[in-house]
């Protein structure tokens, strides 16, 4: 029997490599942005069709190729920017692999011009399938423009798999996002389809987070600032009542390089730690730099994750940096409200600030009234919202009444519940804030009061979505709020559903969403948190998913608004649940299938007395 083992040819070699290189159009978008960046550009256009699927377009203004470089770029290990494998201990470039546009060029379209400084005319050529189909002289001006197109036009088995447009110029606007935020020096804009998306000037870091994420992020933003021997630190962190249910915005950066730590994304999470709410997450903007020679870049192919040599000690660093950051901004916050005080951190009390926080000492200050302020309890939905001040007293009052009958061991309770029993009527009360317990004439009734409204709600949305006719409450004012363009989007895509629910939209255009009318149940302080949860939802649920769009925008959205775990409810609040529970099509489960409430019949509990 002959020999069997062959060497592929390059052009196969170079498909399966482009396999690792590149997954979808954003990975192409990342390459060709920091091979702009590498070659020094100040300016950087990037114009992109179909989501990239038929055209990814990057001019730059860099040092551009000589006509040899610029065909050698297309070779498989041919790189400018390490000779020696010690340099990969020292990187101070974003490629060193010298495979990217090998790998673009097996699996694409690519025409290329450039063009060097010193040279009076550049170089075009057009490459297909690995190979050169067209190699020119050209006038052009000094940089480098490619353009990728038809990616995996010769792998039909790739491209099958590509997503949605919708999720593709996600991920794409994703990558654009990593490489346009650590560098604020270079201009940046980014078309899609003839729309420009984005435009950003040269700045400072701010106000290139701003201009990403959008203007309101400016007032959320507390600066970090830390030299130490082993890194240092700068960027922001979102302060912590603008922490997000998603983990969208978290971005760390070492040598101007995105990635994902999740035990230093934990350093950060604990320095907030007694900060934020139930499971939200804080927003951060950190640029790390450490020694090139402490960090290992080159453990994962798409380059996301590094590894570095004393991660416990950088960890330590990091936490008591945005720890200081949050003692130093809530000493200079005017607006420091007494809930949300934290623990000094040990530099914050080393450096003499200590005596800050008890300034604010509130004398009239009662923890345990804490959740009883109007705004957390539940509004029957068919009333009017109250003024918020004259309630207060009254909700607190409330709050007693069902503290006492949390406590039904006490004697005196535990009575009075079986005199009222004794009338004919329905009694109903709250248990630990989560539980409404209401009598039957045949037993007991524990109802989850979260499950309970969102199964309400699900079914409201759902009829609305259905027939198309939902009701709104007009504001007064509009409500405006900025999001991230990408965000935008994803309501602009949603519109017709949203207003179905009862949404009006003002305006609903580049980061900017004006409101005019709501959805009967929705309050308008709510209104941020149930768009970033409808958001949220489509981000990460791929539109493959089995559920329709109407069916999963009622579950977010009655998810988001339903009256929430720890929420107080008076009796009044309680009974219209209750009643609207069974009013419903399928009061047993929620939508996601979980136990609404149990019957607890009066031979369940003589059985417990045998
Ligand atoms: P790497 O970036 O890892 O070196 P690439 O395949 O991305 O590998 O690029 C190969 C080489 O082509 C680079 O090392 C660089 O010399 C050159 N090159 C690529 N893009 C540009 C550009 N926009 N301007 C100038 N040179 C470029
Ligand atoms: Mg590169």
């Amino acid at each position: 029997m002959s020999d069997i083992i062959k060497l592929l040819p390059d052009h196969v070699a170079n498909q399966i490599a482009a396999g690792e290189v590149v997954q979808r159009p954003a990975s192409v978008v990342k390459e060709l942005l920091e091979n702009a960046i590498d070659a020094g550009a100040t300016q950087i256009q990037m114009i992109i069709k179909d989501a990239g699927k038929t055209l990814i377009q990057v001019i730059d203004n860099g040092k551009g190729m000589s006509m040899t470089d610029a065909r050698m770029a297309f070779e498989r290990h041919a790189t400018s920017k390490i000779s020696t494998a010690d340099d990969l201990f020292n990187l101070h470039t974003k490629g060193f692999r010298g495979e990217a546009l090998a790998s673009v060029a097996a699996i694409a379209q690519i025409s290329v011009k450039s063009k060097r400084e010193e040279d009076d005319l550049g170089t075009l050529l057009a490459i297909e399938g690995s190979k050169i189909t067209k190699q020119e002289p050209v006038v052009t001006s000094k940089g480098t423009m490619i353009s990728v197109r038809n990616l995996f036009y010769n792998v039909p088995a790739r491209r099958k798999f590509l997503k949605s447009d919708q999720v593709e110029l996600r991920n794409i606007t994703d990558e654009f996002h990593r490489v346009a935020m650590v560098h604020p020096e270079v201009a940046i804009s980014f078309t899609h389809n003839d729309t420009s998306l984005f435009n950003l000037v040269k700045s400072t870091y701010r106000q290139r987070i701003v201009g990403i994420m959008g203007a309101k992020t400016n007032e959320k933003l507390v600066p970090v600032e830390e030299e130490t021997e082993l890194m240092s630190i700068r960027g922001f962190i979102g302060k912590p009542e603008f922490a997000r249910k998603t983990r969208g915005l978290q971005y760390f950066f070492v040598n101007n390089r995105f990635i994902k730590h999740n035990y230093l994304n934990h350093a950060v999470a604990s320095a907030f730690e007694g900060l934020l709410k139930d499971k939200s997450n804080p927003s951060y903007f950190l640029y790390l730099t450490v020694p090139t020679d402490s960090v290992d870049i080159n453990i994962h192919p798409t380059k996301t994750e590094v590894k570095f040599d004393d991660e416990h000690s950088l960890y330590a660093i990091l936490r008591a940096s945005v720890k200081h950051a949050l003692g130093q901004f809530s000493v200079n916050s005017i607006d420091f409200q007494q809930e949300k005080q934290y623990e000094v951190p040990y530099d914050v009390a080393k450096n003499g600030f200590t005596q800050a926080p008890k300034i604010e000492v509130d004398p009239d200050f009662n923890p345990f009234q804490q959740d009883s302020k109007p705004e957390k309890s539940y509004q029957a939905p068919t009333f009017q919202k109250p003024p918020s001040q004259p309630w207060e007293s009254l909700y607190a009052g409330i709050e007693e009444t069902t503290q006492l009958i949390d406590e039904t061991h006490t004697e005196e309770s535990t009575s009075s519940m079986f005199q009222q029993h004794e009338v004919e009527q329905r009694n109903i009360f709250q248990l630990q804030r989560k539980f409404i317990i209401s009598t039957l004439k045949s037993g007991l009734l524990v109802i989850n009061q979260q499950r309970a409204h969102e199964r309400i709600l699900y079914e409201k949305l759902l009829r609305q979505l259905t027939v198309q006719n939902g009701v709104s409450q007009q504001l007064l004012f509009p409500i405006k709020i900025n999001l991230p363009v990408e965000e935008v989007a994803i309501l602009i895509a949603l519109q017709e559903e949203l207003e179905h629910t009862g949404f009006l939209f003002k305006s609903l255009e580049n980061n900017v969403v004006e409101i005019e009318g709501l959805p009967l149940e929705l309050k308008e302080k709510d209104v941020p948190g149930v768009l970033e949860a409808v958001i949220a939802k489509e981000q990460h649920d791929l539109p493959e998913n089995t559920y329709s769009p109407a069916d999963r925008l009622a579950q977010t959205m009655a998810t988001s608004m339903s009256i929430k775990t720890g929420e107080v409810l008076n009796s009044e609040a309680m009974e219209n649940l209750v009643d609207e529970l069974f009013a419903c099509k399928e009061p047993e489960i929620t939508s996601s299938g979980k136990k609404i409430f149990i019957n607890l019949s009066g031979d369940s509990l003589n059985s417990k007395f045998n």
